[in-house]
């Protein structure tokens, strides 16, 4: 197997033979040329391993040889030996300048040549190896750098389907609004508040009077129809910091941090009037509806969630004894 292709570019024709004959000797092809010109002609239509040139030849040098191959191969290391009868300091400081990778003057050892070629080549493994590990490394990177992308991306989908699940998980399904135990864990915030800082904090409790005649009148979709509604109006009269959730079938409750039961009432009065008096349109029906409410005021800070709940619950159904669609508020403040 050859050993490699070497350029060979010497004007003298006895030096060309010998040079080509031994070089084959030493097992490698040679492609020759007489004349700076012809070399690079030939060194541009096949990429030899290695080049051997004379220095001073017709038509081009020697020198404008080595600067021809090292800009027409940029990223491939093809070795430049300069040969010369030349053998002052100042041509061989000028030939490694100019990228000559060695130099040898004439008349050389034999020996010494091949030495010096089989090191050159030895130079260019390691430096073909650089240059494909680097290939290799850069391939690897933008792997890596796609896979951190894609790894980014689904990041991003899991953190958006996580919200979605947290979403899920503390709203009702069919209003949207707080669930019940969402409920209760903000419940527990506001009323430490509430307490910590001495301000009132009023609850709503609501229940749609005779909802289940709905359900058998029109069907339940009907009745799904008329909590979503129910849910709207609750929302579009309550403030950002209230706390509505749905707290069963068809009862609400609604938390109204810093509001005292006067102006809870207040509230509760025109949901309820809003309910009371907007006709409820599902397919050709409008269904009148009315609420029940109970409303009150934390009572002080020994009163706890509970407490507080039942209070409420009590005069919902005080409501609902007293017949329907009224508010009835907590007297103990
Ligand atoms: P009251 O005035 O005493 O509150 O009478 P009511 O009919 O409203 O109360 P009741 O507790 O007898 O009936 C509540 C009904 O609400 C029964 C139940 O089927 C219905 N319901 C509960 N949840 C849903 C729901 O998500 N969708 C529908 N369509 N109906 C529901
Ligand atoms: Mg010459
Ligand atoms: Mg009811
Ligand atoms: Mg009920």
């Amino acid at each position: 197997m050859s050993k490699g292709l070497i350029l060979l570019a010497e004007d003298d024709e006895s030096s060309l033979d010998i040079l080509q004959f031994l070089l084959h000797q030493w097992g490698y092809r040679v492609i020759t040329a007489v004349n700076g010109k012809e070399a690079m002609e030939k060194s541009d239509s096949i990429m030899p391993d290695l080049v051997i040139s004379d220095v001073m030849m017709p038509l081009a040098t020697g020198y404008d040889l080595c600067n021809h191959v090292k800009s027409r191969y940029k990223d491939v290391f093809i070795p430049v030996i300069l040969i010369t009868a030349k053998s002052d300091l100042d041509s061989k400081v000028a030939g490694l300048n100019i990228g000559a990778d060695d130099y040898v003057t004439k008349p050389y050892s034999h020996h010494e040549l091949e030495a010096r070629i089989k090191a050159l080549f030895r130079i260019k493994e390691l430096h073909d190896e650089l240059i494909k590990s680097n290939k290799e490394l850069v391939e690897l990177n933008q792997k890596l750098q796609k896979s951190l992308d894609e790894n980014k991306k689904l990041q991003a989908e899991l953190e958006e389907k996580n919200e979605q699940l947290l979403q899920l998980s503390r709203h009702d399904g069919l209003t949207n609004l707080y669930n019940r135990r969402t409920f209760y864990e903000l419940m527990d915030n506001e009323l430490s508040r509430a307490k910590r800082y001495s301000l009132p904090l009023s609850c709503i409790m609501l229940d749609i009077d005779h909802f289940k005649s709905v359900n058998d009148t029109y069907g339940h979709l009907a009745g799904d129809f008329v909590l979503n509604k129910v849910a709207k109006i609750l929302l579009k009269n309550s403030r950002q910091n209230d706390i509505v959730a749905r707290y069963g079938g068809e009862e609400f409750v609604l938390l109204l941090p810093n509001t005292n039961s006067k102006q809870a009432d207040i509230v509760a009065e025109r949901i309820r009037k809003e309910i009371e008096t907007t006709g409820f349109l599902f397919s050709d029906h409008k269904i009148a509806m009315s609420i029940s409410c109970g409303v009150g005021q934390l009572f002080d800070e020994d009163e706890d969630k509970n407490m507080f709940l039942k209070a409420i619950d009590e005069e919902l159904y005080r409501a609902k004894r007293q017949g329907r669609n009224q508010t009835c508020v907590r007297e103990d403040i």
